[in-house]
């Protein structure tokens, strides 16, 4: 049986932080996917669509990870896709009582799950998607810390076409 890892989350928009979890999953398991959340709730700044496809484009290189969205629980989309592996970044402690909680929950649902967590490099620790378009919107420098295809989309969303 192949291992698949599962890297869930918002990646609204996707950074270098979460690339960088992805990349560092690649040689521990058979393939990843990137589960794309759909958390309309939430009011995201990208539709799931739009997080799909700049993802997609993203890992294209790879072709051991593929990009998926789901909605609902995620043991049962796990159940479907046949996979056990859930991949949580933790970036500093704050991210631990969280963390702890939902493992122990997707534990409890599901329980042929296991979550396993990686840290990514120091450089990227206090990446959020929320502190990334913050700065962006405020007209800060964010080079460096996503890709430039996101840093495109997000002045495309936030200034508009100029
Ligand atoms: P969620 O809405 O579930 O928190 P995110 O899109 O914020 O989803 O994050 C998805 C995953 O990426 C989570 O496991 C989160 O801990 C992790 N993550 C977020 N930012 C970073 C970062 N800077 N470095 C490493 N992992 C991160």
């Amino acid at each position: 049986m192949k291992r698949i890892a599962v890297c869930p989350g918002s990646f609204d928009p996707i950074h270098n932080g979460h690339l960088d979890i992805v990349e560092r999953c690649r040689p521990l398991f058979d393939g990843v996917v990137v589960a794309v959340l759909q958390n309309e709730g939430k009011a995201p700044l990208f539709s799931v669509e739009e997080r799909v496809a700049m993802i997609e484009e993203l890992v294209a290189p790879w072709d051991d990870v593929r990009v998926e969205s789901f909605s609902g629980l995620l043991v049962h989309y796990m159940d479907e896709i046949g996979a056990r592996i859930v991949v949580r970044g933790l970036r500093a402690v704050s991210d631990f009582e969280y963390e702890f909680q939902m493992a122990m929950m997707n534990r409890h649902l599901g329980p042929r799950v296991e979550t396993v967590f990686m840290t990514p490099r120091e450089e990227f620790s206090f990446l959020s998607s929320r502190l990334v378009k913050e700065a962006f919107s405020l007209g800060g420098d964010i080079r460096g810390l996503v890709p430039d295809l996101v840093l495109e989309r997000l002045d495309r969303r936030i200034n508009g076409e100029r």
